[in-house]
Formats: structure tokens, C-alpha cells, sequence
């Protein structure tokens, strides 16, 4: 753990230079739009540890795969997120002398990210070798008005001498991805352009032919007027930049404005990519720095009024969860259903922009709560969009009949990930794509989303799980073969409780969303069972027997669910048994011993108790809490988010707070020691949960549409003097506080709302709020 970033409510701050860490400093202060972003790098040279990255949403490269022994069935390739050209470059050259903080003394350096606003700051006095001391002010966002841009304010000033500045702001196509299987450049040149103040260029990704067109435009200001400067175009291969020479006064601020955008041919014909950069320059540079900035501190404040999270006498637990929030926003702003909610969004490669099961399983709840519907229903629609490739998926492993098995992985729809253990056997993903669309029918009462798109997914899957298991005539009961469940520190095991269940549970919901089908619009659905060729009465009697028959593997002793079968043969033994310095295990031990070991990387039985509450009662969920919980390593970040919610439930605050403060302050504290390779973005929706399912107790009660309303059970954590959060509900948006001694729901609507509070009904007028207390 690590512990140099200074503790603010707002803002996440580094006060002095921290050289060693800088490459965890530049995830932790990434910025993005939802269609660009980059870390938190330095715009002038760094010779020091960085990893320059600047990713656009969507674009990947096929990167070949590092299998050693091909077998039938393996994906083709593992898809990389793409480092892309580099914008914010700007060099700065002092008579002979290039700033670059890894050469020179730094004083009074201090970088912040700004969330309140979404920029990031810097400031520095440099120290050159020849003594000239040089204080440089840097401000840079990715404007999430206009998302397919960003713009950099960089200030130098000379405190001891006079001179002439070099100042160089460049566009650097030259990238290689660090996490490049085969040390391969992803990227060629189509074109490029320089003009006065102003270059683009135009590459495209070998392989998978995206075409990414950056552009930038300089402005430069000197004691707060703008100069007329001389501006020397430089071109490389694929670089291109301006050379503009100036003489700098002592003690005179020369300001360099660099505007730059992004655009790729997923949105723009790539005939014409390079004319509409041009165009999107010419838009933003009329604009303005200090209009774009403003327009960017509005469009925050605008989120920040749904999205905050407000906990008072705390204020690593606050900055870590405006932290996570602030990142979520960043990554996914639901514009685009094309795009997903990659593991490390824009803030590093490895795991990059793909989509895996996180999006279902741990941030559709968020985006439910705190945005607009069509946020979560395009997150939807996008593996609804999908289901062809996850048709073929299965086809490909041997399944028929329409069977769908989406990928655990991936960019477009196919499987991109290597590993056989993951992509063949941790099926559990397809379960939680189809547990998406119940989540979201219930908090939204879109019971349409069935009708137009969910139910051809579901019947899809439930096609895959019917396939998937076997009678097994010596149990009398219908088994799950070699499967990886959530727990990745076991493989190919039978009967992971988890994923029959699951299983179970998919099949149980497809038959009732036929069901809702029919009665819905019954002309769709005849329409929709003679396209995809289902035999009603045949799949849904099938489905009956297997939801009847599923062997789901339980100790009667110990009254838990079994992991898989087999888990109490292990060698059972806490986690605390570990011996000091061999943790995290998957960074000390040999695979084949972690598979062996009783060691759980992240919550499964338990992701199962927490998916389907409903159906279990509390003293089940503590034996398999006191059960599992101790032998939890959470060396996944979808980790301590699970066990923190059941812990929450179950009145446990202290192991509650524990965990939540584990995966809020996950990245910032470095606590897995991975944050250089990026944020986890995905277990940051795992840390709302926590707050509002695990400390507000969020959950939606009923049976039908109209009949579903918000239940609350909310409480305040010891050392807290409060928390308050918002969600939004069917049009609502209610605040919820919780203190040591009371609660309030404050109804921001025009109409009144009736909720469960602590198991009380309770009506709050339109635009008023109720108060009640915790005492007995
Ligand atoms: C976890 C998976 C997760 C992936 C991406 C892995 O470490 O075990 O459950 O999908 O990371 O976040």
C-alpha cells in the first residue's frame, strides 16, 4: 500500500514530485469523455518511468495470440485496446536545454485531479542544469461537450533569466502498445498535414482498418495578449509537429494554448477524416480555452447533482468514492450503445477497452441508478446487438440450435480472450448477461426491453445452458462439467454451485419472460419464435425438467452451499494461516498451488447469495459468509465490493466498512500493487454498491412492473457523522442521508413517492422530504 496521495474531499493530489510512482500517479489521474482519454502523463518530455497512453474508444487491434499448443476451438486472436497517437505533446527547449523533469531539480511540484471539475493541474519550478530556473503551469482536460476533443492551457515562466524558448507542440503517431504480444506496431500512416499553428495526421490500424485522424491547433499568448509567432512545420514519419521560437522575458508568462481532437471512422467517413478534424479544430479553437473549460466545469456540475456521494468525518472513505465515481463518468457516458465499459477504461492496456462480465454484473446498477435510462439500455442493447457473434461462439465450441454463448471477453462480439480455462469454462458470464436484463426490467418497469430485445437473448442462453449440462444417472439429477466459476483460482471443476444455479435461475426467467411475452404482444412474439425456430412447448418443458433437476451441491452439516463438489476435501484454512509476505498469492505462489490450495480469489458462492437474495434467508447467507469469507483472498477488485454488501446485510459494519474502504481506495492506496498498469474501472462500480446497496441497503421489492418500489435500509458507519446519496427511480430522483440517529429521503420529483424505509412504508410528497430515526 501506498500512501502519497494527500487526502482531499474533491480533489486527488500529489504535493511533490514522486518519481518512483509516477507511472500509478498518471492511472490514478487519467482523464476521458467516454470517447477518448488518456493518462494523467506530462505534456513535456519525460525520460523518467511513464507509460504514455491516449486511447480511443473503440478502436482495437487483433493482436496474435501467444498459445503454445493450438487446440480446435481457441479464439483467433486477443484483442488489444489501442495506444494511440499522442496529442498532448508539447517540448519546450531552453537555449540547448530541454525540460524534462527526470534531468533537472523540481521544486514545489504538485499535480491535482480536479473531479469536481474534470481537469488536471500541474505545477513545478524546474531547475535546469545551467541554473535557469523555469515555473511552468500546466491545466489539460478531455471535454466532454465536445467528446471528441481536449484541450491543454501550458504556462512557462522564466524566474531568473531571459531567453529564447523553443516551444514544440506535436502529434506522435510513432506508438507502440507496452502489453504488445509480439513487440508489433499496431499502427500505419494514411496522411498527414501541417499548416501555420495547426497538423494532423491520419493513421490507421493494421489488421482491423480503423482510421483515426488527430488533429491539433496552437494559440500562444504573452502577458495575457496574443502574439503572431513563426510557426516551423516539422514532419516524420508518422509525427508532425510546429516549431515556434520566442524570446521570453524574466518573470513573463508565455502561454500556450493546444487544442486537439480526436476522430475515428467509427463516426467519420474516412475519406474525409482529415477535412472534418480540421473543421472539429476550427469549431473548438473559435470556442475558446476558457468557454470549453467552463462548458466542462457545467457539464460536471450537471453529474456531480445525480452522481455525488456525500459521507461527512471521512475523508479517505469521501475522495475515495468521488474518486470512483468520477472515473466511472469518465469511461461510459452511455451515448454510444457501440461502446462498452472496458476493466481499465482509458487509463491503461492491459485488459484495455474490452467488455467482460463486470459491465452486468457490477456496473449496471450504477449507471441504473445515477443516469438516464437509455445509459443502462444501451449497455443492453450492445450485447443484444451481439447475439450473432455469441450464436456463432457457441457454434463454434459444438452447441446448436440458436444456443448463444457470449464471450468472457471481448471487442465486436467474439471471443478475444486466450486462456481456455476462462473463455471455454467460465460460462457464469452468459448467466449474468441474462440477470442484466432482469435487473434492469425491474428497476425500470421496461417491460417492452423483453418484447424488442431481452427475450431473444434469453432463450438464446437458456439454448446454451440446456446444452450445457448432462443427466448424470448416478446423482438422478442434471450436473455442470468443467467449469471455471467467478473464482479464477479454480479450474475445471464440477458443479460450481454458482454457475448452476445461475443456470437454473436463466431458464426459470426465460419461462416467465415468455410467458410476460405473449401477454405483452403476442403478434411479436409469434414473430419472434418463428424467426429463431422455437419449439415452445419442446425448449420450455426441457427448461422445466432442468430448473427441477439441477444438482446443486450443498454440505448439510456445515448448512453451506458447496463452491463446487469436492471444495471440503481441500486443506480448509484461513487466509490469516498465509504466512506474511506471500500475499497476494497469485504474485508469490505457482499456479498448480493455487489451484489446490482452499484460497478464493473473489466472491462466488457469495456473488450467488448476493445475485438471488430473494431466495435464501439470513442465516444461510452468515453460515456461508462465516464460511467463505475467512478463506477469501480478494485478489480480484470484484471483490471486497460482494463481501462488503452481504457484511452490510448482515450487521457486520466493522467487516462492512473494511471491505468498502478496500475497494474505494483500491488505486489510490495501490493496494493490489497494479495500479501503474491502470484503474480498475469496473470494481469502481463495485464500491457504489457497496455505499448504496451494502450501507443504504438499496434494493427494489415486488412482483410485477407498476407493483416494484425502492426498499431502503440505510445506516451510517460507526466513524461517519453522515452519508448521503442519490439515486434515480422511475422519474424520482430521491437523496437519501443516513446519521447516527436519523434518516432522510428527500423527494426531489413532482409526484409523490412511496418507499420502504427500515420495513415501514412510507409516503414523501412531491418535493419534500421525511425524517426518521434509528433509535428504537
Ligand atoms: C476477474 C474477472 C474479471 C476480470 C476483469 C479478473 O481478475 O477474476 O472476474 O472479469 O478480472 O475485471
Amino acid at each position: 500500500m501506498k500512501h502519497y496521495i494527500t487526502q482531499d474531499p474533491w480533489n486527488i493530489v500529489e504535493e511533490g514530485f514522486h518519481r518512483d510512482f509516477n507511472e500509478i500517479t498518471e492511472s490514478v489521474m487519467s482523464l476521458g469523455n467516454g470517447r477518448l482519454g488518456g493518462r494523467g502523463s506530462f505534456e513535456e518530455k519525460f525520460t523518467g518511468k511513464t507509460l504514455q497512453g491516449n486511447y480511443v474508444a473503440g478502436v482495437y487491434y487483433p493482436d496474435k495470440t501467444r498459445v503454445g499448443w493450438w487446440k480446435n476451438g481457441y479464439p483467433e486472436y486477443f484483442a488489444k485496446v489501442l495506444n494511440a497517437a499522442n496529442w498532448i505533446g508539447i517540448d519546450i527547449d531552453i537555449e540547448y536545454e530541454t525540460l524534462d523533469l527526470n534531468q533537472c531539480e523540481v521544486r514545489d511540484f504538485r499535480r491535482v485531479l480536479n473531479m469536481q471539475e474534470g481537469y488536471l493541474e500541474r505545477s513545478f519550478i524546474a531547475v535546469l542544469k545551467s541554473g535557469k530556473e523555469l515555473k511552468v503551469n500546466s491545466k489539460r482536460f478531455c471535454s466532454i461537450v465536445d467528446d471528441e476533443s481536449g484541450a491543454i492551457r501550458y504556462a512557462v515562466k522564466p524566474l531568473n533569466f531571459e531567453a529564447k524558448i523553443t516551444i514544440t507542440p506535436y502529434i506522435d503517431g510513432d506508438i507502440r502498445n507496452r502489453d504488445a504480444n509480439y513487440d508489433e506496431t499496431f499502427w500505419d500512416e494514411v496522411r498527414k498535414e501541417t499548416a501555420y499553428g495547426e497538423a494532423y495526421i491520419e493513421l490507421r490500424t493494421r489488421k482491423t482498418g480503423f482510421h483515426v485522424a488527430t488533429g491539433m491547433c496552437v494559440d500562444i499568448e504573452q502577458d495575457g495578449v496574443k502574439v503572431d509567432f513563426q510557426s516551423q512545420p516539422i514532419k516524420y514519419e508518422k509525427y508532425v509537429a510546429n516549431r515556434i521560437t520566442l524570446d521570453c522575458r524574466k518573470g513573463q508568462e508565455t502561454v500556450i494554448y493546444k487544442y486537439g481532437v480526436n476522430l475515428s471512422s467509427l463516426n467519420y467517413d474516412s475519406d474525409t477524416i482529415i477535412k472534418d478534424a480540421h473543421l472539429y479544430i476550427q469549431r473548438i479553437t473559435r470556442k475558446g480555452f476558457d468557454k470549453m473549460l467552463f462548458e466542462q466545469r457545467q457539464a460536471w456540475a450537471d453529474k456531480w447533482k445525480t452522481n455525488d456521494i456525500i459521507i461527512e468525518g471521512d475523508i479517505a472513505a469521501q475522495q475515495g468514492i468521488r474518486f470512483n465515481i468520477f472515473q466511472l463518468n469518465q469511461t461510459y457516458t452511455g451515448e454510444d450503445e457501440r461502446l462498452n465499459i472496458g476493466p481499465k477504461g482509458f487509463t491503461g492496456e492491459k485488459y484495455g477497452g474490452s467488455t467482460y462480465w463486470d459491465t452486468e454484473a457490477y456496473c449496471l446498477p450504477f449507471y441504473l441508478s445515477t443516469a438516464d435510462q437509455k445509459v443502462a439500455k444501451n449497455l443492453l442493447v450492445y450485447r443484444y446487438k451481439q447475439l450473432g457473434k455469441a450464436i456463432e461462439n457457441a457454434k463454434k465450441l459444438g452447441f446448436r440450435a440458436g444456443a448463444a454463448l457470449y464471450p468472457m471477453v471481448t471487442m465486436n462480439g467474439e471471443e478475444c480472450h486466450n486462456e481456455w480455462e476462462i473463455t471455454f469454462e467460465e460460462i457464469h458470464r452468459n448467466g449474468a448477461i441474462a440477470y442484466a436484463i432482469y435487473d434492469y426490467v425491474r428497476y425500470t418497469g421496461d417491460e417492452r426491453y423483453l418484447v424488442d430485445y431481452g427475450l431473444e437473448v434469453l432463450i438464446a442462453i437458456s439454448r446454451f445452458w440446456s446444452q450445457r449440462v448432462n443427466w448424470s444417472k448416478s446423482k438422478e439429477q442434471y450436473v455442470m462439467l468443467g467449469v471455471t466459476g467467478p473464482n479464477e483460482y479454480e479450474n475445471n471443476v464440477n458443479n460450481n454451485w454458482y454457475t448452476n444455479y445461475l443456470a437454473a435461475w436463466t431458464l426459470r426467467y426465460t419461462v416467465e419472460a415468455v410467458g410476460k411475452v405473449k401477454a405483452l404482444d403476442a403478434e411479436k412474439y409469434a414473430e419472434l419464435i418463428d424467426r429463431i425456430h422455437f419449439r415452445e412447448e419442446k425448449e420450455l418443458a426441457t427448461a422445466r425438467q432442468i430448473i427441477d433437476k439441477m444438482y446443486l451441491p450443498s454440505d448439510e452439516k456445515l448448512g453451506v452451499f458447496l463452491q463446487q463438489e469436492g471444495f471440503l476435501d481441500k486443506d480448509l484454512m484461513p487466509v490469516s494461516d498465509i504466512p506474511k509476505g506471500q500475499r497476494p498469492i497469485n504474485q508469490h505462489w505457482s499456479w498448480d498451488r493455487i489451484l489446490r490450495s482452499c484460497f478464493i480469489k473473489q466472491a462466488d458462492v457469495l456473488q450467488g447469495l448476493y445475485f438471488f437474495e430473494n431466495e435464501f434467508d439470513t442465516d444461510t447467507l452468515r453460515r456461508n459468509f462465516e464460511f467463505y469469507e475467512p478463506m477469501t483472498v480478494h485478489e480480484s477488485s470484484l471483490s471486497p465490493c460482494v463481501h462488503s454488501i452481504q457484511a452490510s446485510k448482515l450487521g457486520m459494519k466493522e467487516k462492512a466498512y473494511e471491505m468498502y474502504l478496500r475497494t474505494a481506495r483500491l488505486d489510490l492506496d495501490d493496494y493490489n500493487n497494479d495500479t501503474e498498469d491502470g484503474c480498475h474501472i469496473t470494481s469502481m462500480a463495485g464500491t457504489w454498491l457497496a455505499v448504496v446497496k451494502g450501507f443504504g441497503g438499496l434494493r427494489i421489492e415486488g412482483e410485477n412492473g407498476a407493483d416494484h418500489r425502492v426498499v431502503l435500509n440505510p445506516f451510517c458507519p460507526d466513524n461517519w457523522q453522515s452519508l448521503a446519496f442519490k439515486i434515480r427511480f422511475r422519474g424520482a430522483l430521491l437523496q437519501v442521508t443516513a446519521t447516527q440517529q436519523d434518516v432522510t429521503v428527500q423527494n426531489f420529483s413532482e409526484q409523490p413517492v412511496t418507499i420502504k424505509l427500515h420495513s415501514k412504508e412510507v409516503t414523501i410528497k412531491a418535493e419534500s422530504q421525511k425524517t426518521v430515526s434509528l433509535k428504537a
